[in-house]
């Protein structure tokens, strides 16, 4: 089975120059997911993961499966203003201007080892973000997990040391 056969691509989506790259056909397939979550559930299970974190929106409909398959916790990351409860944030440079990433306060105990996990990983901004509020919380991450990885933009060389797991790459 190729994941890519999974992935639609849509040229100019949201804006002109873009091709957007849609999961959602894998969520459409039972058997796709279900492959899917067992690459993300060895993953988390190599690196002794025991917390995953996923940013809004798409991340969440990898990020609990996974946790739930794994028996561990999960939180979501979101942006400004969704969260209840107290919470901190990290603001991280887009192309044109900044956006800033939220997570409740108590989501991670100090020495928690997380897997983040995507649906893409195109610049590498996002996960940055989340990974210094695993820093700021006491935690470690221990592993980023997308389905698509984004090869020319280099994001992965953003997270140091910390292993990376992509389903598919395109250019
Ligand atoms: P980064 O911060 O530049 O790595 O961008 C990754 C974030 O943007 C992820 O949360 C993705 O969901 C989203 N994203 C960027 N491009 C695409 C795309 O083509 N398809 C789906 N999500 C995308």
């Amino acid at each position: 089975m190729d994941l890519k056969n999974y992935i639609a691509s849509i040229p100019g989506f949201p804006k002109e120059g873009i091709i957007f790259r849609d999961v959602t056909p894998i969520l459409q397939n039972a058997d796709v997911m279900r492959s899917v979550i067992d690459a993300f559930d060895a993953f988390v299970k190599e690196q002794n993961a025991d917390f995953i974190l996923a940013p809004e929106a798409r991340g969440f409909l990898f990020g609990t499966t996974v946790a739930m398959e794994c028996g561990i916790g999960f939180a979501p990351v979101r942006k400004p203003g969704k969260l209840p409860r107290k919470s901190i944030s990290e603001t991280y440079q887009l192309e044109y201007g900044t956006d800033e990433l939220c997570i409740h306060a108590d989501a991670i105990q100090p020495g928690q080892k997380v897997v983040v996990i995507d649906d893409l990983l195109a610049t590498g901004g996002t996960v940055e973000a989340i990974i210094k509020l695993v820093h700021k919380m006491g935690g470690e991450v221990v592993g980023c997990a997308f389905v698509i990885e984004l090869d020319d933009l280099n994001g992965k060389e953003r997270f140091g040391d910390i292993p990376v797991c992509s389903l598919t790459h395109f250019a």
